[in-house]
């Protein structure tokens, strides 16, 4: 029987990994998280995988990580525009893996019109297929519910005999996959040529953006006023198309949360560190980073960290270093040779040193997702002299 170190839960089935999936490390498992901390810990790291700059990196790198789908990415709940002077429109795109760009199926407001757009007649029939099953149950969701609160505020609409269209507010427990969800437009410096629009995502779910609630409730209900006395939407003449984007004008706007990311870091880190070295698991001074990555308001010394240390010389491979410094014990942390992140754990030092000595090593190779010690020791000076910059 294995025991979980957050929860103290007794548990059998393995579940989570080492190192992230999504960061590519392979199939290997902890024996000290149970299940149901894994799920919770989901939260976290979707932050640092999928909505941070990580995800852009796993995005040019082709990490996808679990889910496959129409166009695999890594990077996800990013706002992408793509900005085509020709049409003076501001299109939803998304990015695959590659970082291929690609257009989002979408209807746009064009001045008093609408246009659908499409890379190719499959996206377009697509998007058709969802936007004309919504239309016999025409909700939208407006707010999402917080934590506690399972309630969704919606927006229904219905058809009189004399084709008009009456809103009708309410609160529901539960969604449907075909409710178009809104988004708000966040990115001001395109206030110029913002339109509202409804879009399908890769995820096939209908998405509308717009600057607010109200104004999307009235773009849905004009269009599909404009539906029902036009019958379809066209498209523009000259279709934007991904395959002949030669410099595409795209604009990426982020928005996760930082503190999220280190503790989904730090997590990583002492899964690292404990299946090395599980006899580092019963000593009070994890009690610390373990609370901070639970989200409890603890403080423990570091996380993101602009200092690198040029440590591994080859590519292709995440590095860890834990290094022992006077009684206590750096977790040093580079993903992808970019984001780098280290953290102190007091008092730890004397039983870390006598488990590895001062240094260890550790690299994920994560094209094939193996995780193996390396030999520090020909970088010692070269560490020796950077220990103290690491926080
Ligand atoms: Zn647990």
């Amino acid at each position: 029987m294995n025991k979980c170190i957050y929860c103290n839960q007794e548990f059998i089935e393995l579940s989570e990994h080492i190192f992230p999936k999504g960061l590519g490390g392979g199939n290997i498992y902890v024996d000290f998280v149970c299940n149901d901390c894994n799920n919770k810990f989901s939260n976290i790291e979707r932050e640092l995988i999928q909505k941070s700059f990580i995800g852009f990196i796993r995005t040019v790198e082709g990490i996808e990580g679990y889910r496959k789908n129409r166009h695999p990415a890594a990077l996800k709940y990013l706002d992408i525009f793509y900005r085509d002077t020709d049409l003076s429109l501001l299109l939803e795109s998304g990015i695959e893996a590659g970082l291929k760009p690609y257009f989002k199926p979408q209807i746009i407001e064009h001045g008093s019109n609408y246009l659908a757009i499409a890379a190719n007649n499959s996206d377009g029939e697509q998007l058709q297929k969802h936007f004309q099953r919504w239309f016999k149950d025409p909700y939208i969701i407006t707010k999402f519910p917080d934590k506690d609160n399972k309630k969704y505020d919606t927006v229904q609409f219905s058809i009189d005999e004399n084709k008009n269209i009456h809103s009708i507010h309410q609160s529901v427990s539960k969604t449907k996959k075909h409710n178009i969800i809104y988004l708000p437009m966040t990115v001001k410096e395109y206030d110029d040529i913002f339109t509202p629009r409804v879009f399908l995502s890769a995820d096939g779910r209908l998405y509308v953006r717009s600057k607010s609630p109200k104004q999307c409730i009235k773009f849905l209900k004009n269009l599909v006023s404009y539906l029902l006395a036009n019958g379809s939407i066209s498209s523009p003449a000259s279709m934007p198309s991904s395959a002949t984007i030669e410099s595409p004008k795209i604009t990426m706007h982020f928005d996760f949360n930082l503190k999220k990311c280190d503790r989904a870091a730090a997590k990583v880190l002492l899964n690292v560190l404990l299946h090395f070295y599980p006899i580092l698991k019963n000593h009070r001074s994890i009690e610390n980073i373990k609370d901070f990555v639970l989200g409890s308001n603890v403080f423990l010394k570091g996380g993101f960290t602009d200092k690198k240390i040029p440590y591994f010389k080859f590519t292709d491979h995440h590095q860890i270093l834990f290094i022992v410094s006077d009684k206590d014990l750096i977790l040093y942390i580079s993903l992808f040779g970019t984001m780098n992140y280290s953290f102190v754990v007091e008092g730890i030092g004397n039983e870390a040193k006598k488990e590895f000595g001062v240094y260890e090593a550790i690299s994920v190779n994560y094209t094939d997702g193996q995780i193996k010690e390396e030999n520090p020791l020909d970088y010692v000076q070269l560490l020796q002299d950077q220990i103290n910059n690491l926080i």
